[in-house]
């Protein structure tokens, strides 16, 4: 039996051949390529506006500079997402507000106003596993409140709320490229969506120096640049996108299908159509299982396994530790399963084969 892996990146001829005619142009950075696929990831996200940078951390970081964000202020996150999130506004002196998690690991919106102090200045929901929150929830209480949302969609591209794409409804939506995402570049990149042309220009400048023309800087920038081989890969990635997490949801149904009264699979709301980054499910005796898996050659992974409130890198920042206790619970029994775009059904069942035998339900 061959072994079964967590995730697994597409690689195909016509991948190959976009890198080789990046190559080929002559132009390594910011060139055709990337305005292409600028373009296409706009029109993919159904928003004017996307630019690319070298990570989502790197041009969340950029953007948050644009909008100010700077001591004293406060920003709501979930503390059960990955580290990143926050990175970008404490290196600005900003404070992570930690609000726990809901049945589908996003934001519990319940408590969300309760959070919200004349400090904060700024939401950053997390689309987790791929699947959306109430979008038109927090939108109200931003709205109400006068504050930034940031979609952080580094886990859910192409995934949907009420039909509407992902990274289309805050004010910005924040993208990963990185290589175990649902969407690659082979590399590390990132991109920010937006209808805001204003901040999506003073963004591309940031990301270059702040520069204009060729020798025209307007203010002190950075090099958060994107490469034309990334871009031409990108470009048939996403191409494939929307059949690879079509593929992703027949994965999940089948996990959910046969999971079903052995663990407890992810709940879905009826407004949500999730891209299933991870299909993690929830289980007694978590570590034991892990192990009979591996024993089995099937991996698996734990997303995450210690709540960011509780990271030295926080605690030693904000010495304030909030209690999550939804948060806390779900890091002891969370298993991530392996999906991803080109799993076959074959290859589920002998995953739900296995686990059925170690709880002795087959
Ligand atoms: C991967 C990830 C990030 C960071 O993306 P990078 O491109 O690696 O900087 C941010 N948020 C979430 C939820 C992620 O999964």
């Amino acid at each position: 039996m061959s072994k079964i892996s967590l995730s697994k990146c597409f690689v195909n001829a016509e991948v190959e051949e976009a890198a080789l005619r990046a190559i080929r142009s002559g132009q390594y950075i910011l060139a055709s390529e990337c305005k292409a696929f600028e373009a296409e990831l706009a029109a993919h996200t159904g928003t004017t506006q996307c630019v690319l940078g070298s990570s989502w951390t790197m041009i969340v970081y950029l953007l948050h500079q644009l909008q100010g964000v700077g001591p004293g202020d406060e920003i709501i996150v979930p503390s059960h997402t990955a580290f990143p999130t926050m990175e970008p506004l404490i290196h600005l002196g900003a404070r992570p507000v930690f609000v726990d998690i809901d049945d589908t690991y996003c934001l519990d919106l319940d408590q969300l106003e309760a959070a919200i102090t004349p400090r904060t200045v700024g939401i950053i929901p997390v689309y987790l596993y791929g699947h959306p929150l109430d979008v038109d929830r927090v939108l109200a209480i931003a709205a109400k409140h006068h504050l930034w949302v940031i979609e952080d969609c580094a886990q859910a591209q192409g995934a949907k709320y009420k039909g509407k794409t992902v990274g289309s409804m805050g004010h910005f939506g924040a993208f990963s490229f990185f290589p175990s995402k649902n969407l690659t570049v082979l590399g590390d990149g990132g991109c920010i969506t937006t209808n805001n042309t204003q901040m999506a220009d003073r963004l591309r400048m940031l990301r270059n120096h702040g520069r204009q023309g060729k020798y025209d800087h307007e203010f002190p920038g950075y090099n958060v640049r994107f490469d034309e081989i990334k871009a031409a890969i990108g470009r048939v990635m996403l191409k494939h996108l929307d059949g690879f997490n079509e593929n992703r949801r027949k994965i999940a149904a089948r996990y959910t299908e046969r999971l079903k009264g052995i663990v407890q699979t992810p709940p879905v709301r009826e407004w949500a159509t999730p891209v299933y980054h991870m299909y993690v499910v929830r289980c007694e005796k978590r570590d034991e299982l892990q192990k009979f898996l591996k024993t089995k050659e099937i991996d698996t992974g734990i997303h995450y396994p210690k709540p960011n409130h509780l990271q030295p890198a926080v605690t030693g920042l904000f010495p304030y530790i909030p209690k999550l206790p939804r948060t806390e619970q779900a890091v002891k029994e969370i298993l991530s399963l392996p999906i991803h775009g080109e799993m076959t059904l074959d290859t589920a069942d002998k995953v739900c084969d296995a686990i059925a035998e170690f709880y002795g339900k087959k």
